[in-house]
């Protein structure tokens, strides 16, 4: 008997792996494994949520319109080339769909985001990987991977889960220097977090480009990953494409609702800056000083070297901060072996980790 069989390509998919949000055994368990907010989202966005209950009959507005204007009420772009999507992950799905097929390659950076793999094959052209320097994106080997096939080059900048990112000169150099059929796809949900003045998101470059898409996520510094709510800024062209395609009410209600409450209370988000700002510094220079290698970040989170081999391994201290309820995330798949990735928590959670470092590398000093 013969069965249905998916589209070249599908069957080569790894299907994405989360951060761990257990420990077995441990009480209650300090999880800063999925780069989620410490502090939460804001309050106006969990009481416009709330509010959203009533009315779960009828259809959300296809459109998104509140979240739309509300983002551009933020931002200042134009609501009309915003398309909003179902988590950032779906927006860069949909991408892939609407200008990759089959015989099309795509290039991404050796240790870039899992979902932009995914997306590739799913539509059924190739992944092209490009070689990273010192864990950063590299443009000059970016663009010694383009051939004629190339459609679409995803860059998360910041990158996850290295932390690193390339200066707006840089992103600018490699735009002008990728044949105009190809789409750059700028993913940068964690722009907030960036307080480099050479750093730019990517809405100037899609403004003065056709050919430029930015992408954006309530998940991280707004506190909303549970409700799917991911944003893009598109030439008008390229937002019509994804119009067409998107999932007529791909955006929940309550999504929309509080979304956009998040989104205008610049109070919460500050405050969600300042913490990351100081907490991250905190983090990186204590595990340095424990004699770990802690690769500079400018996002929510950083990346922890261990040892390659004996007993200060990335999967002994993985173990050993489980046995004390601490999650950060493996990044094996990342084809980081020797690393872990903590996202920056509240004080205490970030106390908590440092000192369970540090019994971990004195406890395994040889
Ligand atoms: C977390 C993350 C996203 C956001 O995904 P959502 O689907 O919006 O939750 C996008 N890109 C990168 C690089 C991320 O780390």
């Amino acid at each position: 008997m013969t069965a249905p069989t998916p589209r070249p390509g599908i069957l080569d998919i790894q299907a994405y792996v989360p951060g761990d949000s257990k420990v077995v055994g441990a009480g209650k368990s300090i999880k800063l494994s999925s780069n989620e907010t410490p502090l939460g989202p804001s309050p106006r966005a969990v009481a416009a949520y709330e509010e959203a209950g009533a009315g779960l009959e009828r259809y959300p507005d296809g459109d998104a319109t509140q979240l739309r204007q509300a983002i551009g009420a933020s931002t200042g772009l134009d609501a009309g080339r915003i398309v909003c999507g179902s988590g950032s992950d779906e927006l860069l799905n949909l991408l892939a769909q609407g200008y990759l097929g089959p015989g099309d390659e795509a290039i991404y950076t050796t240790h870039g985001f899992m979902v932009y793999r995914i997306a590739i094959l799913a539509s059924g052209a190739k992944p092209v990987i490009a070689p990273e320097t010192n864990l950063t994106a590299d443009v000059d080997k970016i663009l010694g991977c383009v051939t004629d096939r190339t459609r679409l080059v995803f860059l998360a900048n910041p990158n996850n889960p290295t932390g690193t990112y390339l200066a707006a000169s840089e992103v600018d150099r490699m735009r002008a220097a990728l044949p105009d059929s190809v789409l750059l796809v700028l993913d940068a949900a964690y722009a907030e977090y960036v307080d480099r003045d050479d750093y730019e998101a990517g809405a100037r470059l899609v403004k003065e480009t056709n050919n430029t898409v930015m992408t954006r996520t309530f998940s991280k510094i707004y506190g909303l990953a549970a409700l799917r709510i991911g944003w893009s800024y598109c030439p008008p062209h390229i937002a019509d494409v994804l119009n067409r395609i998107r999932g007529p009410f791909n955006l929940t209600s309550s999504a929309i609702a509080a979304g956009a409450a998040a989104i205008a209370d610049r109070d919460h988000r500050d405050a969600a800056v300042a913490h990351n700002t100081r907490w991250r510094q905190w983090v990186t220079d204590e595990l340095m000083s424990l004699g770990l290698d802690v690769t500079p970040s400018v996002g929510n989170f950083v990346l922890i070297g261990f040892e390659a081999e004996g007993d200060q391994t990335a999967a002994n201290a993985d173990t050993f901060l489980k046995s004390k309820g601490i999650i950060l995330r493996r990044v094996d798949g990342y084809g980081l072996p020797n690393c872990l990735r903590m996202t920056i928590g509240l004080e205490q959670e970030n106390i908590a980790v440092r000192d369970a470092l540090k019994d971990f590398m004195e406890s395994k000093k040889s």
